[in-house]
């Protein structure tokens, strides 16, 4: 089964996109992560990405299509969880096009929906595990009080360099004004389903579930 998880930065796409590997053995296609990688490569563009990031803009089409493109040839196991990627609908194309000629079908694409209010206060609150990703959350879920990450014991958490209140109103402004049109464009393809992603992230994991239960093979 392969799925988008469609929704504005901090709207809980990497928590349950990580849910989903674990539980269901898909295989999760971060472009933002795959980005990060590529600007701890030390390359002239990977030094070109982290500027474009640290802004809050998005990095170009023919840069993020070509990330997905070299990752969709390989392993497929349960399938792909695109969690960012899609992020206009130049890249929605091409990832129709690529889905086609592999002959793979998209199944869902699931609209996590949030507030603004609660996404600034979400991502300056934010932090990971070095060691194994896990999420923390200054309010909701506070590194435990030995320091120790709950899932691998790390010590080391780190915060995103684009995680502040600055460069997250202008991931806004790019989300309203270049993905946000992706809803109506799934929509009308019949592959748009919607979810609360205010609630509790094992709620929100719940109504996945059930989502990805009832869609069609
Ligand atoms: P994310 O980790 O998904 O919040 O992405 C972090 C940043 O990486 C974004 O603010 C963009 O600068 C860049 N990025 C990630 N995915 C894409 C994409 N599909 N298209 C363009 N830029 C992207």
């Amino acid at each position: 089964m392969n799925i988008i998880l469609l929704g504005p930065p901090g709207a809980g796409k990497g928590t349950q996109a990580r849910k989903l590997v674990a539980e269901r053995d898909m295989i999760q296609l971060s472009t933002g992560d795959m980005l990060r990688d590529a600007r701890k490569s030390g390359t002239e563009m990977g030094r070109r990405v982290a500027e474009v990031m640290d802004r809050g803009d998005l990095v170009t089409d023919e840069i993020v299509i070509g990330l997905i493109e070299e990752r969709l040839k390989g392993d497929q196991r349960g399938g792909f969880i695109f969690d960012g990627f899609p992020r206009t609908l130049a890249q929605a194309d091409a990832l129709g096009e690529l889905l086609d000629r592999l002959g793979q079908t998209l199944h869902c694409v699931i609209e996590m929906q949030v507030d603004d209010d609660a996404l600034v206060e979400r991502i300056t609150a934010r932090s990971t595990c070095a060691q194994c990703g896990e999420g923390y959350n200054d309010i909701a879920k506070p590194i435990p009080a030995d320091g120790k990450c709950e899932k691998c014991g790390g010590t080391e958490f780190i915060r995103r360099a684009d995680d502040n209140a600055e460069s997250l109103k202008q991931r806004l402004m790019e989300y309203y004004k270049k993905t946000s049109p992706l809803i109506g464009y799934y929509y009308a393809k019949g592959k748009l389903c919607s979810v609360d992603g205010l609630a509790d992230i094992d709620e929100v994991a719940a109504s996945i579930a059930a989502l990805l239960d009832r869609a069609p093979a």
